[in-house]
């Protein structure tokens, strides 16, 4: 199994470690988004959307996952992702 790689889907911007997202308006904890898939370790709610810091676009978080072999796991549209 190959590793992903991390970037946004619609500006190919790369998080870095330091990079850190808040849990808003849930709990306001700060953390790095990809370390958790996308869960806040404050509150243990789990982001479905994660937005980028840099171009400011919300995509989903799976959406961020891209596989070198093209395996790339199907996105399942769930009532609550499609919010906003
Ligand atoms: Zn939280
Ligand atoms: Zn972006």
């Amino acid at each position: 199994m190959k590793e992903p790689e991390i970037y946004c889907p619609k500006c190919k911007w790369r998080p870095r470690a330091e990079d850190r997202w808040s849990c808003v308006p849930s709990c306001g904890t700060e953390w790095n988004t990809f370390w958790t898939g996308g869960v806040c370790p404050g509150c243990k709610h789990r982001w479905l959307k994660t937005q980028c810091l840099a171009c400011g676009e919300i995509s989903l978080h799976k959406a961020w996952y891209h596989y070198p072999d093209g395996s790339e796991p199907r996105t399942v549209q769930k009532s609550d992702e499609l919010v906003a």
